[in-house]
């Protein structure tokens, strides 16, 4: 079971309390049929007719569009299930007919379902998404990393351009080493996340941003190799 990442309590670091986020109700009244809905159930149409979409609320995190539990482990099969099935419901295809402000809301709501879509399908997007929620950005804070690790890169980098010569061969246990670094840096930033350690967390995604540039240039490698 993996635990809710909005059940724990904050760590001191954060700037601004969990209560303040996101977990109170949002009631609305539908623009159609005038009741009262809470929009983290109804973050896209109202029940009483799935053509009758609502403005976009950007308090609504992008786990509720998917009915997902905010967590790092999702389940990916049921968030592709869930965007097509409410995507057949909100594409501006449907309301050509219809009011500007239904046609603006379709084309909100169809932006808004698209970006969650990408982010929470890439597991780095989704932990950056997740730390994002609990207002830590590595864009705003950059990580320090030692000096080891940067030295470790910098050589894995050098023999990477060594690597890119017509006369070589894949660099075949090369790419295991760093693919199996790749996977072992994402159990830990799930165990970091799930237990809230939101400080490791974001530690581990600047140190596997460094693993995914160089997996890019493995994978154009492979291309090159006629490999993939
Ligand atoms: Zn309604």
């Amino acid at each position: 079971m993996f635990i809710r990442l909005f059940q724990h309590r904050l760590s001191t670091f954060m700037h601004i309390p969990r209560s303040l986020i996101n977990t109170s109700s949002l009631i609305e009244q539908c623009w159609q049929c005038q009741r009262k809905l809470d929009r983290n159930e109804c973050p896209s149409y109202c029940p009483c007719e799935k053509h009758v979409l609502l403005p976009v609320r950007s308090e609504i995190d992008y786990f509720r569009l998917f009915d997902l539990s905010r967590s790092f482990e999702i389940d990916t099969k049921q968030l592709t299930r869930m965007f097509r099935n409410t995507m057949k419901f909100l594409h501006p295809d449907l309301f050509t007919n219809k009011s500007d402000i239904e046609k603006k809301y379709s084309q909100d709501q169809s932006a808004l379902l698209n970006g969650a879509y990408k982010t929470l399908l890439s597991p780095l997007a989704r932990a950056h998404y997740l730390l994002k929620l609990e207002n830590i950005t590595i864009e705003e804070s950059p990580v320090q990393l030692e000096s080891d690790f940067l030295q470790y890169i910098m050589e894995i980098n050098e023999q990477l351009v060594d690597e890119d010569n017509d006369q070589k061969p894949f660099p075949i246990e090369l790419a295991i080493k760093m693919r199996q670094e790749i996977d072992d840096h994402m159990k830990e930033l799930s165990n970091a996340l799930n237990t809230m350690d939101l400080e490791k967390a974001k530690e581990i995604l600047a140190r596997l941003q460094y693993f995914n540039n160089i997996d890019d240039k493995l994978t154009n490698l492979e291309v090159k190799h006629g490999i993939i």
